[in-house]
């Protein structure tokens, strides 16, 4: 592969590695997000649509499942409690005026959670109309995830007047097919083009099940077609089967040559793999010291059950999970990076790099850390996809400006990563 603009390939001695290296060595090394002057490392699918991700330690995502019902039965939803109730008015102004008064945190991201948190509007409503009518103690940003079908009528027009102090985002699963497949035939109840007005910024969250996975370039397409960005995830807790992965692969392809000829938009997860931290540990072993989560939960994240009882998040909460949870928090330490490494990742090249789910994981395994294996072809396509994209990308960087705008050592980090990943993943990809 060429790199245009003279790249220095001579990384590993490149003077930002050492930098870096030092940087791990001056600052005190914890788990959770990032802490100032650490190399920054963020972007990971998340069962949660990324609200949990923040790389500001001093801002807390602060969960409040307000109803456990919903009005659709998504294919893979994994909520299986959907009529034990809402919180009251009273109880989520108490954890609000708790979670304000937290002086470790300098804002909150409060985040509306359901079930379908339009449900719960007769609850949001005056909750949010009580935050608003007079300062608070710091900054919030009020946002719920909803699957669009009740933002209608009075709803929607309270919407329309606070869309600038309340995000909605919405859950759109691609093509009207696709979405009516995995989303009980409710493409034709959204208003699509009204959470593209009032939200241009925010993306919709796209979850890609066994049946829509061989249309997911067609998919893609189609949101970016409405004008919004997206994340895209693989749907957790379901059966995989083999032969979709030579499907995934040539779709993956697809999706890459879609955004090689759209530059104006931002690659969306599946082919925006974080190339920069593959490999990071054999340069040099303080590196390993960088590891971190890939996700706030726990820790600052916090998600407040229906039952008024907190959890590490919403994977954690009762309608998710049968298991124990309280024990689950006594018995993992949700802030040491240690117990979210899973030892039989050791020695696959993706190591470091791989998105994953801790409540997922702890779904099906009892664990925190134990990656569900069954996904591991999926992903080494998504970072094959990754390494293509980004290659052709770099080599052509005037037109791409998400490359442009790259540092060098950013770009370092990524030369570096797609020679690891094509050496190591083309024969096996290829092969699917
Ligand atoms: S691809 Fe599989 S083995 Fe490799 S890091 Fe990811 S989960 Fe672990
Ligand atoms: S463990 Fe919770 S916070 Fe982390 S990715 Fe999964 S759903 Fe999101």
């Amino acid at each position: 592969m060429e790199f245009a603009d003279g790249i220095d390939k001579s990384y590993v001695q490149h003077p930002y590695w050492l930098q870096q290296v030092n940087q791990v060595k001056e600052n005190s090394i914890g788990g959770g997000h990032g802490k100032p002057g650490i190399l920054s490392i963020t972007n990971m699918p998340h069962q949660c649509g990324e609200k949990c991700m923040t790389n500001n330690m001093r801002k807390k995502p602060v969960q409040i499942t307000v109803t456990e019902k919903c009005n659709l039965k998504c294919i893979y939803c994994y909520e299986h409690a959907k009529d034990c109730g809402s919180l009251t008015i009273d109880k989520v102004k108490s954890i609000l005026v708790h979670e304000l008064a937290d002086p470790r945190f300098d804002e909150l991201e409060i985040d509306f959670h359901g079930g379908e948190p339009a449900l719960a509007f007769d609850v949001i409503k005056p909750v949010c109309e009580w935050l608003w009518s007079e300062p608070r103690e710091k900054p919030y940003l009020c946002f719920a995830s909803t699957n669009g079908t009740l933002i209608q009528g009075r709803i929607k027009e309270w919407f329309r007047k606070n869309a600038k102090r309340f995000w909605l985002s919405l859950s759109l699963d691609g093509t009207r097919e696709m979405h009516n497949f995995n989303r009980s035939s409710s493409y034709d109840a959204i208003d699509i083009g009204f959470f593209r007005e009032m939200w241009p910024k925010q993306t919709v969250k796209m979850t890609i099940s066994p049946h829509t996975l061989p249309n997911v370039a067609e998919g893609i397409k189609h949101i970016h077609s409405w004008g919004f960005e997206l994340t895209a995830n693989l749907a957790h807790g379901m059966s995989w089967p083999s032969d979709l992965i030579g499907v995934y692969r040539d779709e993956l392809n697809k999706v890459a040559d879609f955004y090689l000829s759209n530059p104006q938009h931002k690659p969306c997860r599946i082919v925006n793999f974080d190339l920069k931290k593959i490999g990071m540990e054999s340069l040099h072993p303080e590196f390993r010291k960088l590891r971190r989560k890939w996700c706030g939960s726990g820790d600052p994240m916090i998600c407040y059950a229906v039952n008024g009882n907190s959890y590490p998040c919403q994977l954690f909460a009762p309608s998710s999970t049968s298991a124990n949870v309280d024990s689950v928090a006594e018995r993992w330490d949700f802030t040491d990076i240690k117990n979210f490494i899973d030892p039989n990742c050791k020695g696959c090249c993706l190591d470091g790099a791989c998105p994953t789910c801790y409540g997922m994981n702890y779904f099906e395994s009892g664990t925190l850390h134990t990656r569900p294996k069954d996904m591991c072809p999926f992903l080494k396509c998504e970072a094959f996809a990754t390494s293509y994209l980004y290659g052709m990308m770099l080599a052509n960087k005037a037109r791409y400006p998400i490359v442009a705008e790259l540092s060098d050592a950013d770009k370092l980090g990524y030369v570096r990563g797609i020679e690891i990943v094509q050496r190591e993943l083309a024969d096996e990809v290829m092969g699917y």
